[in-house]
C-alpha cells in the first residue's frame, strides 16, 4: 500500500489523487514568478516547483538565485497559497530555507549525496528524491533508507530518466519503476516527463502514460516565454501548451 504524503491545501501525493507539480526550472525574477503563479492557480494547480540553487553541468551557467530565489518563491506562495517545491544542494543551507519551502527536492545528482540525505532526513519536511540518472531502483530505494533511517518518513519519490545509449531524448524515462517501486516500497512516485525526455513535444504523451501507469502525478517544467529560459527552455511548456496538458489530464481522470 502507497503512504499518503498530505502536504495541507488539499493537496496530498499517494491514495487516489493525480497531483500536477509545475513551474519553472529557475526562479528568474519576479515578474517570472508572478505570471506563472497567477497562471497556475487559475488553472487550480496548487504545488509550485522553482530551483533557486542549481546543479548546472557548467559551472559558467547560470546558477540560480539562491535565497533571493526562495524569497521570490515565498512571495508567490503567499499570494497564491501555493506549495512550494525547491532543491537544496548543500546540507549547510537547510536550516535556512526551511521556512520557504514545503517539499525538499534532492536533485538526480545528489541522490547518493549522503551526508544531504542524511540532514533532509533529520527534519520533518516531505523530500522529493529524484532518481538518480545512473542509479538502479535498488540504489533509489537505499538512498531512502538514509533519509528515513533518520527519522524522516515523507518521502516522494521522482522518475526523472536514467541515461542509456539512446541520446534522441536526454534521458530514458523508465516508466516502469513506477509500478516496480509500487510494488516495492511503500513511497508515493510522481514522474518528470520535462527532464525525463527533455523535448517538448514528449511532455503530453509522457504525461498520460505516467497517470496510465499508476503514478501519483507528475513535475513539469513551464515558462512564461520559454525561449527566453535562463535554464531547460527547450523542455518547457508555455503556458498555452501547459492548459492543454491540463485539460487533457482532467478529462482522463474524468474516464475513471
Ligand atoms: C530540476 O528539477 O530542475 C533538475 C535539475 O532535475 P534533475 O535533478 O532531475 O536533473
Ligand atoms: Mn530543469
Amino acid at each position: 500500500m502507497t503512504k499518503i504524503i498530505d502536504i495541507g491545501n488539499g493537496v496530498k501525493f499517494g491514495g487516489d489523487d493525480f497531483t500536477i507539480v509545475a513551474g519553472p526550472c529557475s526562479v528568474e525574477n519576479e515578474e517570472q514568478m508572478e505570471s506563472i503563479g497567477k497562471f497556475l492557480s487559475s488553472l487550480g494547480i496548487k504545488v509550485l516547483r522553482g530551483g533557486a540553487f542549481k546543479p548546472r553541468t557548467d559551472p559558467n551557467d547560470f546558477q540560480g538565485l539562491g535565497f533571493e530565489g526562495l524569497k521570490i518563491l515565498k512571495n508567490i506562495k503567499d499570494k497564491y497559497k501555493m506549495k512550494i517545491v525547491s532543491e537544496i544542494l548543500d546540507p549547510r543551507d537547510i536550516e535556512r530555507a526551511y521556512n520557504y519551502i514545503d517539499i525538499i527536492q534532492i536533485g538526480s545528482r545528489n541522490m547518493q549525496n549522503f551526508p544531504l540525505l542524511k540532514e533532509v532526513g533529520k527534519t520533518d519536511k516531505p523530500v522529493l528524491l529524484k532518481r538518480g540518472m545512473s542509479s538502479s531502483i535498488e540504489e533509489w530505494l537505499k538512498a531512502c533508507e538514509y533519509i528515513s533511517m533518520e527519522g524522516n518518513e515523507n518521502i516522494i519519490l521522482c522518475e526523472r530518466g536514467i541515461r542509456t545509449f539512446e541520446n534522441y531524448t536526454r534521458n530514458t524515462l523508465d516508466l516502469v519503476s513506477v509500478p516496480t517501486i509500487k510494488s516495492l516500497s511503500e513511497y508515493p512516485i510522481i514522474v518528470d516527463p520535462s527532464h525525463g525526455t527533455g523535448r517538448r513535444e514528449l511532455i503530453l504523451p509522457a504525461t498520460k502514460a505516467s497517470l496510465a501507469i499508476g503514478a501519483d502525478g507528475v513535475i513539469i517544467e513551464i515558462h512564461p516565454n520559454p525561449e527566453m529560459a535562463l535554464s531547460d527552455g527547450f523542455q518547457s511548456l508555455n503556458f498555452h501548451e501547459f492548459e492543454i496538458l491540463a485539460n487533457e489530464i482532467k478529462r482522463l481522470k474524468n474516464l475513471n
